[in-house]
Parts: C-alpha cells; structure tokens; sequence
C-alpha cells in the first residue's frame, strides 16, 4: 500500500485542478492520496467526482482513495509554520470562520505585496495575480507567476529571494495565520487529526528563509496532541529525515510521507513520497472519533 498525504490542486496554488491530480495520483499507482491546499476543502468536491466517475477508481488491481485533507497556515514564534489536517469536518463552526478569516487576510496581504513589488519597478497588477489565481486561495505562488510572465523574474521559483517574496524579503508582507496550538486543537474538535508539514524543509525552497522548526517546538505541540511529523518530503535530506524519524519515535508521533505536489510548479511529482499501511492506519488511529 503506497499513500501519499500532501498533495495541492489549483483550489490553492497547484497548477493543476483536482480532477486531474486525481487521474495523476491513479496513474503513480497510488492507493490513498490527500488533497492538502492552503487553508481551503474547496478542491475536495472535484476530487471526489472524479473518483466516482469510476475511471480511476477501481481499474485495474487496485483503487485510489481521496484521504480530504487541507493544509493550515500558522505562526509559531513570529515565523510560519505548516500544519496539515485530515478528516476534519470543515463546517465546524470556529475552524470554518478561522478558515474564512485567513483566506480574506491572504487576499489584502497579496494586493499590498502587488503594490510593494510596483514600488520596486515590478510591473505585475492585482487584476493580472487574480486572474491567475482564479478562484483558488490566493498565495505568493501566483504573485511569483505574474511576475516571471512580466520578466520580472526569470521563473517563479525565482521570485522566492530576499530580494522578492520570500519570507522577510523587500515585498514580503505577513499574514494573519494561526497559532499552531490552537489549530491543533480546533482541528481535534472537528474530528480530524494533525500532522507537522516539512517541519526541516526551510519553508519550502528557502521560502522560510533557512528556518526550521526546532525539537523543542515540536515536543510542545505533540504535548498539545499533534498526531503525526512529515519525515518524508522532498525538500528534508536524509540526515534531516533520520533526525526527525527519532523524533517522532521519541514523541509517539506517526511518521508521515507526502511529495507536496505542486503541479508544474514543484514539477509533478505526486507519489515521491508515500506511506505504507502500517504508518497510515496508524495515523487514522489518532482520529478522535475512531473507536
Ligand atoms: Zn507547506
Ligand atoms: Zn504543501
């Protein structure tokens, strides 16, 4: 059995729309897939049709399963940290308004970063980021695509520098996000269980700027009922991931896998990264509400 639990559609800042991350998710040979966009389960209702739609699921000697997961932006310590959650129920009322409450903050933060990008002679518009994003949660991802399109940057991934967006770079704007113990909490009340996303990973490409989350951090926010540590991400090297693998035996935390597929943008690489059986039903042991 081969899961892979950290996967983005274009309900955030994935390239491609969930249908088809789904058909790329059956083509890697993949018996679960979680669908993780920022901050949103917008996607999951796509993704669930066209498992229905029969084509994927059930063909051949094996099935695709959607694990519906999202996600979640924090802050611990004035820097961002990653939180994914699963089998939550997303309607719950206090995770829902929190939920509402980050995405309207993504939106104001990526309009003042258009405006500081303008100040530094990028020439992007707010109504050219939108019209990328589309209906997705808004993100620094489709701001870095305006500006490779303008020639601002030769790619997008280029605009992730001090010199542009990344965190604590000169068009850098924070955002409202959530303390992670909280989070882990409003998580837990909806049903679901959470996971520490890349906790090594320098905020993904550098975007954290070379910060990482510190043992410590993460023994206070297992003490708080964090479920799992993804020891298995693309962006972690192998001492990285031995270090956190006994941590999170140290910590009675499930040790979870997920490529962090972005699209087009990370490269398709959906299935990189995967669990087996025994971390996956371990990590469904953690759901407050299983028996
Ligand atoms: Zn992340
Ligand atoms: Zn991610």
């Amino acid at each position: 059995m081969r899961a892979d639990l950290h996967v983005h559609s274009s309900a955030s800042d994935g390239t491609d729309p969930p249908a088809e991350v789904m058909r790329r998710a059956a083509q890697a040979g993949l018996d679960v897939v979680a669908l993780t966009d920022h901050d949103t389960v917008a996607g999951h209702a796509e993704a669930r049709q066209a498992l229905a739609g029969s084509v994927l699921a059930g063909s051949g000697d094996h099935s695709l399963a959607l694990l519906p997961g999202m996600e979640l932006s924090c802050r611990l310590d004035g820097r961002s940290l990653h939180l994914l959650a699963y089998l939550f129920d997303p309607g719950q009322p206090e995770l829902a308004a929190e939920l509402s409450r980050i995405r309207g903050d993504r939106v104001l933060r990526a309009r003042a970063m258009v405006d500081r990008l303008a100040g530094l002679g990028v020439d992007i518009s707010w109504e050219q980021v939108a019209a990328i994003a589309g209906p997705a949660v808004v993100g620094r991802p489709h701001i870095a695509r305006a500006m490779a399109a303008s020639g601002a940057v030769a790619s997008p991934r280029a605009a992730f520098t001090r010199d542009w967006i990344a965190d604590g770079g000169r068009a850098y704007i924070g955002r409202y996000a959530l303390d992670p113990v909280r989070a882990i909490g409003l998580v837990r009340a909806a049903g679901g269980v959470t996971v520490l996303a890349h906790p090594r990973a320098g905020g993904e490409g550098g975007r954290g700027g070379g910060w990482v989350v510190s043992d410590e951090q993460i023994a206070g926010l297992a003490a708080a009922g964090l479920a799992g540590l993804e020891v298995f991400h693309p962006d972690q090297s192998g001492t990285e991931r031995a270090g956190l693998l006994a941590l999170a035996h140290d910590l009675a935390l499930v040790a979870t896998a997920g490529s962090d597929d972005h699209g087009s943008l990370t490269g398709h690489r959906i299935g990189a990264e995967t669990v087996g059986a025994e971390a996956y039903r371990a990590l469904l042991a953690r759901v407050p509400s299983a028996p």
